[in-house]
This record gives structure tokens, C-alpha cells and sequence, in this order.
């Protein structure tokens, strides 16, 4: 590969977008929110705080006039320094998260005591089923219980007071690489969940579960299974058929096809509807998935459901054909917005492929697709303005050759969740200024069953060799916060910011929006213009999204910090290049605690031995690297933020290395024996081969 950026006419298009402050407001007719319960300002009961999950806080004691006196409340540091994902939920003045290896705390929202912790001993060697990293993206609370996915598949229910198991399910079939990342939601008394692992080979679907009970109440699979197996005796049983129309051959039947519905879904109170966003497909080739023919639905689509029953209401797929890891998982905004007069009721998204999405929620009918960042769309050639479709750029598709198609898998924007604000009318937007990826098939492929199985050809990932070249494609990887206007389809402003993979945002009634940045900044911007108004060294990472609540009168922002999730593979870009523990911190005007400083170790030596091997042998290393090292320990031997090898003592010491390698001594923490993968030979190879990269970078 060579990351490459974006580097087209950025000035040009950037003259058309960046601060076009409009004054005329748009209005904003609130959404009828009969249907359910009131929802305490004060509080952020659900994922995204409403059920239209739109994180906003209607909070305004801090404000865009006060927010320079915000100061830590209080903090709690956990017990893992991998990436952080939750957004937490607080409900009648406790906060209820989830950590890394799906662990869930309770705390006291005020004082940060903790109440209860529970941990679903997820087994270490789960880690190598997951794309990116031991993530958990929260927990749901609802009627007195907390639900958690874990990465390992199951479903948990806790007693809300004491932390105490209430049931256990599981949602996945164990023999296949199925993970669980995802926030449930709890739906009119069921817990809808879904599950990741299109990379691996899997089939997508959510289930939902009776919330007292655990008891599968209906699940939905989002592409159709293997067609001599029958129909599924669930609830997509009746599009089944329509699925399997727009798929072709039988690559898909064996890998799975993809499509898992990893991180959004949302209730729709006033129209009694759920939306699942879908995955990208499995394998990533389309030619191998799928002889490159058929739209393959519902990869990469908005499906509405029927909450009750589990049954189709409507689909829009915003990349047909879809062969890039382009994802429609990311988080979905709903809200009624103003047309020339008329509010229409909107589902608002920014998946990965760069385009901002509206969609009509009574008929699933596009009202806009437009380009908001800089980022090229070289997939992209205009959409059809009758159907809404997106015409797809049939050079984009490498299963001939290969193809640099911009945006990467990274995606413009990914899970990082945007929030908007009915006081600005704005969607606020993480924006990673995209690389291109350059796609290569591999070729003659077999499924290999618990590995990578996209049908691309990893071992052409390489960076090039100068480290001046590297770093300089590093810089070029940045990252923006958008102010994106749905209605009038404009850019109202634009934070530009060094790094990729900043975190999620909040906004509040205070005229703020809060971000945390991959470089361990927690900033808060006017929410009106995107001025910089008050700034906090972290110390670490932030890819989780702030949240903010009030109790006995006093509002507070809180928000998760440790970096990781899929920043793994690209440590190049990691700007702290050492993993710290991750921490909840809790602000507050006038807060005046001081978390004691991360520890900051020095970096391991580099392991230098004197006596190269063979080109061949390194060859033979850097493929077997390539193929299944680098998605957890980094492109171009550069550590991901998991670590760097060329610094492992063991790669000195054959008898060590093969402990962990074939051995597995270190099973527990997530790197499992490689005994299926590599013969005696290979693992030499590969010891012989990281040894060069670090004779390399000490040269
Ligand atoms: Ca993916």
C-alpha cells in the first residue's frame, strides 16, 4: 500500500466550504417525543442521551461565557490501557460504563465513589477475533437492570444497584469469529444488540432479547445465508429472497457474506421504527464475494425495522456493490428539520464513504448525499437523481487490478459519533481527512477460517522505506471537526486538527460543543462559530464521546480517555506512542482536583543483531508479518498501540520468541499460539525479519 493524501486542490475546496457563518436559523420544530417517558434534562439515559440520539444536553450552566473555569471534579483510572469506547449513561445520579474487555462500573455521579464493578472474565484470546482492538462502546440501563455486550459474544443483564448477574446469553455462534463491541439499546422491553466480524467471515445480524428474561425474542440477519440451507425461521425470513436476488455466485455463501451491525441502532418513538446501520461485505472483494454484479443487500444500508416483530419496513443502501470497508455502522442522528417551510422528519448519518446522508424516516427516501470534507471520493461519481442511488466508479473495483481508492478502509468518518444541535441546527462532525488505500485482490483466494479473510492482499500494506517519507505521509493523515448545516448543505465552519481518530462529540445548550483528540486534548468549542474557547492536557488519548449531566443543581462533563480501537494497525500515527491507562474524567466549573501525571516508561531499546539472514528467509518473514501480524502490531513493523516488535527482547532470543509465538505464554493477554498459522520455519522467518526492521531503523 501507500497511503497517499488526499492531496487534490484542498485551497479549491476549501474556499467553497470553510466558515460560511450563516445567520438566518433554520427552524428547528422539536421532536414529539409523546410516545415516551420524559427524559430529565439533567440526566443522559440512553447512548446518545435521547432515543433520537442526537447528544445534545440541554445543560447550560456551563457556557460558551464561563467554560475557561472548567476543572477536574474527580476521576477514576481503570485497570487496562487498552483503547476506550464507552459513552457513559447516567440515570438517577449514577453513572453506569463500560471499559475495555467489556468491564462495567458503576459510580457516584457527584463524588466518583464506586458503587459496584462487574467483570465478564472475557477469555484474553478473543482478542485475535477482533478487527480493532478489546473495545466496548457502553452499556445500556433501563428498569433497574444494565445490559453489556461483551467482546466474546455474550449479553449480560446486572442489577442496576449492586451489580449483580441477573442472566447471561449468547448472542453469536461460538465456532465462527464473531465479536460483540456494540452499545445495546433496550426497546420497548427488549435489548436489540448486533455483532462484528465481516473481516473474519461472518454472517451479519441483530437479535433482540426480552430484557427480564434474555429470552430471543427475534433476530434479523442482514444478508441472505447459504440458499441450500433453507430460510433461517427468523424475522428476515420474508426478504430473504429479495436479498439473494442481488447476489451472484457463491464466494459470499462460505465467508459469510458480512453486513454485521456493529455499533448503530436506533429507536424511532414516533414512527415505532428501529434502524440498524449495516457493515461492509464479506469478503471485501466484490468479484470474489460476489462475481462483481448485485447491489448485495443490506451491505452498507439503513434498514428499518419493525421493533415489535423483527420485520422489514424499508432499506437505503448508501454504497451499492460495496468493497471497501465502507460501512453505513455509523452513528444515526434522527430530528425534524425545516424544508423551504415544511419539516420533514430526518435520519441524519455520515458513514464511512464521505458523503452526509439525510434520509426521509416515513419512506426511507434520500433528500441529500453531499461531500462535506476535503477528503477525495474517487468511489463516488454523482447519484442518481431519481432513485437517490449513488452511481458507483467502476475503477474503483481492483479485482482485476489493483485500484488507490480514497477514502481507506479508515473511512471519513468512522464509529467516532457526531452529535447535533437543535439550537444551531449544526451536525458536528469527526472528520478523519482521509488516506487512500491501494486496494490489491488476492489472488487465488481460500477462506482460512479465524483469520483476515477480505480478499485483499495485506502483504501489498507496505509503507516505503525512507522514515523521512513515513513521517511525512503520517502528517498528512489529519483529522477536522465539521459544522455541517443538513439543511442549507453547507460546511459552517472547520477545526483542523494534526491527528486522525479524535473522539466523539458532544453539544450542549451552553452554546459548546466538547471533543477529545487523539493527542490527549479535551477541548470545547463555541458551538455558533467553532472558536476554540477552553483547552485540557489529558495526557492520553481520546476517541470515546464527552457526555454531560446535572446533579443537586451542578452540571458536569464527563468523558472516557484511552486511545486505541483501530488505531492498532497504525501506530505511525500514534502520537503518544506508549499505551497509559484509561481514565473517566469528570469536569466541573471551578473543579479543582489534579489527576496524578501518567508514568510515562521509556521505550524499549531496539533489538539488534549483528548477523542479517537470507533475503529469502526475510522475505518469507515479511509475508507471514504481513498476512497475520500487522493488523494488531502495525503497518511497517511501527507498533500499533500494541507493541512494537522490534523492541520485544524476544525477538533476540529464539527460545522466548517461540514461547509466544507457537508456545502462546502470552494467550491472556490476547496474542494466542500461532501453532495453525506458522510451521517452525515461518516463525524463524518472521524473527529474522523483525530483526531487520530493527537493524533498519537503528541504520
Ligand atoms: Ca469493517
Amino acid at each position: 500500500m501507500m497511503i497517499r493524501t488526499a492531496a487534490r486542490s484542498l485551497m479549491a475546496i476549501f474556499a467553497s466550504l470553510m466558515l460560511i457563518v450563516c445567520s438566518s436559523r433554520t427552524t428547528y420544530s422539536r421532536p414529539n417525543h409523546l410516545a415516551e417517558a420524559p427524559i430529565s434534562g439533567d440526566e443522559w439515559p440512553l447512548h446518545g442521551r435521547t432515543s433520537n440520539e442526537e447528544r445534545y444536553s440541554p445543560l447550560h450552566q456551563i457556557s460558551s461565557t464561563n467554560v475557561s473555569a472548567l476543572g477536574v471534579a474527580w476521576y477514576r483510572q481503570f485497570d487496562t490501557d487498552r483503547g476506550q469506547e464507552a459513552t457513559p449513561i447516567m440515570v438517577d445520579g449514577k453513572i453506569y460504563v463500560s471499559t475495555a474487555w467489556s468491564k462495567v462500573f458503576s459510580f457516584d455521579a457527584r463524588t466518583g465513589q464506586l458503587l459496584w464493578s462487574f467483570d465478564p472474565k472475557v477469555p484474553g484470546q478473543v482478542n485475535v477475533k477482533a478487527c480493532c482492538d478489546v473495545v466496548n462502546r457502553g452499556v445500556a440501563v433501563a428498569d433497574g437492570r444494565v445490559f453489556v455486550a461483551t467482546l466474546d459474544g455474550r449479553l449480560i443483564a446486572l442489577n442496576a444497584k449492586s451489580g449483580k448477574l441477573l442472566w447471561s446469553v449468547s448472542t453469536v455462534d461460538r465456532s465462527k469469529p464473531y465479536t460483540s463491541t456494540g452499545a445495546p439499546r433496550v426497546v420497548k422491553g427488549k435489548v436489540v444488540i448486533g455483532n462484528s466480524g465481516a473481516e473474519f467471515g461472518v454472517r451479519g445480524y441483530v437479535t433482540a432479547f426480552d430484557a427480564s428474561t434474555g429470552k430471543l425474542a427475534w433476530r434479523f440477519y442482514t444478508v441472505p445465508g447459504d440458499p441450500a440451507k433453507g430460510p433461517d425461521h427468523a424475522a428476515s425470513d420474508d426478504k430473504l429472497a429479495d436479498m439473494a436476488k442481488t447476489w451472484y455466485g457463491k464466494g459470499w455463501i462460505e465467508n459469510g457474506g458480512g453486513g454485521t451491525v456493529w455499533d448503530s441502532i436506533v429507536y424511532d418513538a414516533e414512527f415505532n421504527q428501529l434502524y440498524i446501520g449495516v457493515g461492509n461485505g464479506g469478503p471485501y472483494d466484490y468479484k470474489l464475494r460476489s462475481e462483481g454484479k448485485g447491489d448485495n443487500l443490506f451491505l452498507s444500508s439503513i434498514v428499518a425495522l419493525d421493533p415489535d416483530t423483527g420485520k422489514y419496513r424499508w432499506h437505503y443502501q448508501e454504497t451499492p456493490g460495496e468493497a471497501w470497508d465502507y460501512t453505513a455502522t455509523q452513528n444515526m442522528i434522527l430530528a425534524t428539520l425545516t424544508f423551504e417551510g415544511k419539516p420533514r422528519k430526518v435520519l441524519m448519518q455520515a458513514p464511512k464513504n464521505g458523503l452526509f446522508y439525510v434520509i426521509d424516516r416515513a419512506t426511507g427516501d434520500l433528500i441529500s448525499a453531499d461531500p462535506y470534507t476535503n477528503a477525495e471520493l474517487t468511489w463516488f461519481q454523482g447519484l442518481n437523481g431519481a432513485t437517490g442511488r449513488p452511481d458507483v466508479n467502476p475503477a474503483a473495483y481492483y479485482s482485476e487490478k489493483p485500484s488507490m481508492v480514497s477514502p481507506g478502509p479508515t473511512g471519513v468518518h468512522s464509529w467516532h459519533p457526531m452529535a447535533f444541535s437543535p439550537a444551531t441546527d449544526l451536525v458536528y462532525v469527526p472528520v478523519q481527512e482521509s488516506g487512500a488505500l491501494n486496494f490489491t485482490a488476492t489472488k487465488d483466494f481460500k477462506m482460512k477460517p479465524g483469520d483476515w479473510n477480505t480478499g485483499t492482499d495485506f502483504r501489498a500494506v507496505v509503507l516505503p522505506d525512507d522514515p523521512a517519507v513515513v513521517s511525512s505521509i503520517a502528517k498528512s493523515l489529519t483529522g477536522a471537526l465539521v459544522a455541517w448545516d443538513p439543511v442549507q448543505r453547507k460546511v459552517r465552519w472547520v477545526v483542523h486538527q494534526p491527528y486522525q481518530r479524535n473522539g466523539g462529540v458532544l453539544a450542549t445548550g451552553g452554546n459548546l460543543v466538547f471533543q477529545g483528540t487523539a493527542d490527549g486534548r479535551f477541548v470545547a468549542y463555541s458551538a455558533d462559530q467553532g472558536q476554540a474557547l477552553w483547552e485540557y492536557k489529558v495526557g492520553n488519548g481520546i476517541v470515546a464521546a464527552p457526555i454531560s449531566y446535572a446533579v443537586d443543581g451542578e452540571q458536569y462533563v464527563a468523558i472516557m480517555a484511552g486511545f486505541g480501537g483501530s488505531a492498532i494497525t497504525t501506530g505511525f500515527q500514534f502520537p503518544q506512542k506508549q499505551r497509559l491507562p484509561g481514565r473517566l474524567l469528570v469536569f466541573k466549573l471551578g473543579g479543582t482536583v489534579t489527576p496524578e501525571a501518567y508514568v510515562l516508561s521509556n521505550r524499549p531499546p531496539l533489538q539488534v543483531t549483528e548477523t542479517p539472514a537470507g533475503a529469502g528467509t526475510i522475505r518469507r518473514g515479511q509475508d507471514a508479518y504481513q498476512l497475520h501480524c500487522m493488523t494488531c502490531h502495525g503497518i511497517g513493523v511501527l507498533g500499533g498501540t500494541l507493541p512494537d516488535l522490534r523492541r520485544s527482547p524476544a525477538i533476540v532470543d529464539k527460545a522466548a520468541f517461540d514461547a509466544i509465538v507457537l508456545g502462546g505464554a502470552l494467550s491472556q493477554n490476547g496474542m494466542v499460539s500461532f501453532r495453525r498459522r506458522f510451521s517452525r520455519e515461518d516463525e524463524e522467518a518472521l524473527r529474522q525479519f523483525l530483526q531487520s526492521k530493527a537493524r533498519e531503523d537503528r541504520n
